[in-house]
Formats: C-alpha cells, sequence, structure tokens
C-alpha cells in the first residue's frame, strides 16, 4: 500500500484536496487533528506538554487550552519545536496504528508540517498543495476569524513553497483558476494504475 503524504502552506488547501481523494474511496489520515486529539485525550502527552510550558497553559476545567499553547508556540520558533518533540513522536506512532487497519491501493497522510516535522520519512512520495500567498492569507483569515498579522507570523514559520515543490513527487495548484478535481483524478489514476 503507497503511502502518500500531502502537504502545502497554511490555507493552500490542503483538506479540500484531502477531502476530493475521500470521495474516490482512499483513505486519509489527518496529522494535525489527530495531534489536537492526542494533546487533549492521551494522558502521557498531556503530561509531557504541562511539564514543558507550566499548568499556565490549562483552562479552568483543567485540559490544555490550546488558544493558550498557540499564542506561546506560534510567537517562538524554540517553543515550538518544544512541542513538536512531544507531538511528532506521539502522531507518528498514533499513525503506524491508524495504517495496520487500512485496506486500499494507497493512503494519504495530511499535514501542514510534514517536511519540518520528519513526518515524510514515514510516507512513500509526496504531494504539495500550493496556492499564490495573497490567496493563502486571505482564505485563512476569513476560515479562522484572524487578523492579517496572525496569518503572515504562521506563515514565516512555515517552510517556503519553493523549497516544499523542490521535495515533492507531486504538486496540485489550487489557485481558483486551475480545476481541483481534474488534478486530483489524474493523479489518482497514475496512482491505481502503478
Ligand atoms: P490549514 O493548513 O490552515 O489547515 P489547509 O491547507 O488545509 O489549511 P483548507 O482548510 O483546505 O486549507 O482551505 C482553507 C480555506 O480555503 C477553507 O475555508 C476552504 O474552504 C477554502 N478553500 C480552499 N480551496 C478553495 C478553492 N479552490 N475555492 C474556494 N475556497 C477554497
Amino acid at each position: 500500500m503507497l503511502k502518500l503524504g500531502i502537504t502545502g502552506g497554511i490555507g493552500s488547501g490542503k483538506t479540500t484536496v484531502c477531502r476530493l481523494f475521500e470521495l474516490l474511496g482512499i483513505p486519509v489520515y489527518y496529522a494535525d487533528d489527530e495531534s489536537k486529539k492526542l494533546l487533549e485525550e492521551d494522558q502521557l502527552v498531556k503530561e509531557q506538554v504541562i511539564k514543558t510550558f507550566s499548568d499556565s497553559i490549562l483552562n479552568d476545567l483543567g485540559t490544555i487550552d490550546r488558544k493558550k499553547l498557540a499564542a506561546i508556540v506560534f510567537n517562538n520558533k524554540e517553543q515550538l519545536e518544544k512541542l513538536n518533540a512531544i507531538l511528532h513522536p506521539a502522531v507518528g506512532q498514533h499513525f503506524e496504528n491508524w495504517l495496520k487497519k487500512q485496506n486500499a491501493v494507497y493512503i494519504l497522510k495530511e499535514a501542514a508540517i510534514l517536511f519540518e516535522s520528519g513526518a515524510y520519512k514515514q510516507v512513500d512520495k509526496v504531494l504539495t498543495v500550493v496556492a499564490p500567498l495573497e490567496l493563502k492569507i486571505q482564505r485563512t483569515m476569513k476560515r479562522d476569524g484572524v487578523s492579517r498579522e496572525v496569518v503572515e507570523k504562521r506563515i514565516e514559520l512555515q517552510m517556503s513553497d519553493e523549497e516544499k515543490i523542490k521535495r515533492s513527487d507531486f504538486v496540485i495548484i489550487n489557485n481558483e483558476q486551475e480545476l481541483l478535481i481534474p488534478q486530483v483524478l489524474s493523479l489518482h489514476k497514475q496512482l491505481i494504475n502503478k
């Protein structure tokens, strides 16, 4: 079973593209969502995070307040690396367990920081979704209700599209001019005929 990693900058449309693959019956592992779940539900992860960032990141109910955590890590690369050092191995293990339960010609693993996290080593091929910078900013501001500054800061912390493209096997352009569905279908056909 081929493992295809899918990445792209914030607001590039990774999830949108993944939904199209899901419509074709392809299982998708959403690493970013799973890591949020692990942060909330995995006792060991929770303990490590509290130990690293202190219990000031907890809310009144004693669960991790992701907004508080985001405010720390999205402004500081070193803090982000500390959080990732806890989350990445946990997600990696969770993905391996998920993989054992799948039965398909190929699967997708979606991760915003597939290269940065080292998760690309767990997949066979990589697909990058790209979109113009301004479109990524506008989409994210609208979807998350955040300011331009917040989005720009997050983009600064991510690897550039140029670098991602260089390291990818496939690229999908989501600029709202090229149609997405034909691009997805073409890649799907290529992958199932391998
Ligand atoms: P993130 O890394 O922030 O999770 P993402 O790469 O997964 O982002 P999406 O969530 O798929 O991006 O897309 C961001 C927003 O832009 C969503 O609200 C989505 O509906 C919208 N969007 C994505 N692609 C298109 C498109 N081709 N046409 C219109 N809207 C789009």
